[in-house]
C-alpha cells in the first residue's frame, strides 16, 4: 500500500488512477485499503485550488473545461477535472466528465480527467469525489475542477468539497431566473455567462445585468465575497484569464477575512459527520437481526397496531443489543 501512496505522491498517474479506482471500489478489503491510502498521503493533500463548476446540460460546461483547463496548463499548473453526475451509470456512459468531450486536454499530460463514478446514491457519489479530490491534490494537482449537472441537491453537496462556486449561464432570456429557482444563485460566487459570441454579446451583458440585478435580491451566503457576473466565450475561448483572475480574488479576499481555512476546516469536519450518518444507517439496514425483524414491524405499522415511534424504538433497542452481544 505504502508503495502506491510514494507513487502517488511523486505524480504517477497510473498510481492516481488506480488509487481512484479504489476509492470508488465498493468492496469492504479495497475500501480499508483506500482509507490505509488517504491516511498516508493526508498530509500531501490540501494544496490545490478546489472549484465547483455547474450549469444546465448544454450550457458549455465541457467546452469551458476544455478551454479553462488547456489555459492554466499552458501556465503551468496541473489541472485534475472529476464529475459528479448521480444520474450516469458506467454502462449507459458518464454524461459528465467523458474524456471524449474534453479534447486535447484529454491527452494534455498536465491534465487529468476522471468520469462520474457509477451510479448511487448521491452521497455516495460525492464521498468518492471528496476523497478523489485529495488523492488529485497528493498527486500534485495544483487546480482541481469538480464538474456536477445544475440540479438541485448535487450543488450543496458540491458547494460544501470546493473552495469556489462558479456557476455557467446561458444568455437566453429567462435564464437567469430559471438560475434562482433552481437554487443555483444561492451558491454561486462567480457567474460566468457563456456564449457571448456570433452577436450574442449583447444579450450576454443583459443578462449579466440582470444576473447581477438578482443577486442583490439575496443576502449573500458568503459575508466576504460579493458574487462577481463574467461574460465570455468558451468555444472561443474567451473570458478565461477573467474567470481565473476573479477565483484568485475570491482566494484572496477569503484569505485575508480568515475565510480561507475557516470553510475548509469546516468542509472537512462537515465530511466526517456526513460519512458517520451515512455509516450507521448502512450498518444498520445490514444488520441480520434488523433485517429479519424488519418486514413483522413495518406491516405491524402499516396496518395500525403498532405506533411508528414504538417500532423504531425497538428496531434501535434490537440493533444496540445485537451490537453489544
Ligand atoms: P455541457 O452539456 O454543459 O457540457 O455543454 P457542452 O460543452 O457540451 O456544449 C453544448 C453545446 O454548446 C455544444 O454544441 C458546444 O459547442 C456549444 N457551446 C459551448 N460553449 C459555447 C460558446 O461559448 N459559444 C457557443 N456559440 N457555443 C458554445
Amino acid at each position: 500500500m505504502s508503495e502506491l501512496a510514494d507513487r502517488l505522491v511523486s505524480g504517477d498517474r497510473a498510481a492516481l488512477a488506480r488509487a481512484i479506482t479504489l476509492v470508488e471500489s465498493t468492496r469492504a478489503d479495497h475500501q480499508g485499503d483506500a482509507r490505509a491510502l488517504l491516511t498516508d498521503v493526508m498530509e500531501h493533500t490540501g494544496g490545490a485550488v478546489r472549484i465547483g463548476l455547474t450549469g444546465v446540460p448544454g450550457v458549455g460546461k465541457s467546452t469551458l473545461i476544455k478551454a479553462f483547463g488547456t489555459f492554466l496548463t499552458r501556465q503551468g499548473h496541473k489541472v485534475a477535472v472529476l464529475a459528479v453526475d448521480p444520474s450516469s451509470t458506467r454502462t449507459k456512459g458518464s454524461i459528465l466528465g467523458d474524456k471524449t468531450r474534453m479534447g486535447a486536454l484529454a491527452t494534455d499530460p498536465d491534465a487529468f480527467i476522471r468520469p462520474s463514478p457509477s451510479a448511487g446514491t448521491l452521497g455516495g457519489v460525492t464521498r468518492k469525489t471528496r476523497e478523489s479530490l485529495l488523492l488529485c491534490e497528493a498527486a500534485g494537482f495544483d487546480v482541481v475542477i469538480i464538474e456536477t449537472v445544475g440540479v438541485g441537491q448535487s450543488e450543496t453537496e458540491i458547494a460544501g468539497m470546493v473552495d469556489v462556486f462558479v456557476a455557467l449561464m446561458l444568455p437566453g432570456a429567462g435564464d437567469e431566473l430559471q438560475g434562482i429557482k433552481k437554487g443555483l444563485l444561492e451558491h454561486a460566487e462567480i457567474l460566468f455567462v457563456n456564449k457571448a459570441d456570433g452577436g450574442n454579446e449583447k444579450r450576454a451583458r443583459r443578462a449579466a445585468r440582470d444576473l447581477e440585478a438578482a443577486l442583490h435580491l439575496f443576502t449573500p451566503t458568503n459575508p466576504h465575497w460579493q458574487p462577481k457576473v463574467l461574460t465570455g466565450s468558451a468555444l472561443e475561448g474567451r473570458g478565461m484569464d477573467t474567470l481565473w483572475e476573479a477565483i484568485t480574488a475570491h482566494r484572496r479576499a477569503m484569505q485575508a477575512a480568515g475565510a480561507f481555512d475557516a470553510r475548509r476546516r469546516e468542509q472537512q469536519v462537515g465530511w466526517m459527520r456526513a460519512m458517520v450518518e451515512a455509516m450507521v444507517l448502512e450498518r444498520f439496514k445490514a444488520s441480520p437481526a434488523i433485517r429479519s425483524a424488519l418486514p413483522g414491524l413495518e406491516s405491524d405499522v402499516a396496518d395500525g397496531s403498532l405506533p411508528a415511534s414504538e417500532a423504531a424504538e425497538r428496531l434501535i433497542a434490537l440493533w444496540t443489543k445485537t451490537r453489544f452481544d
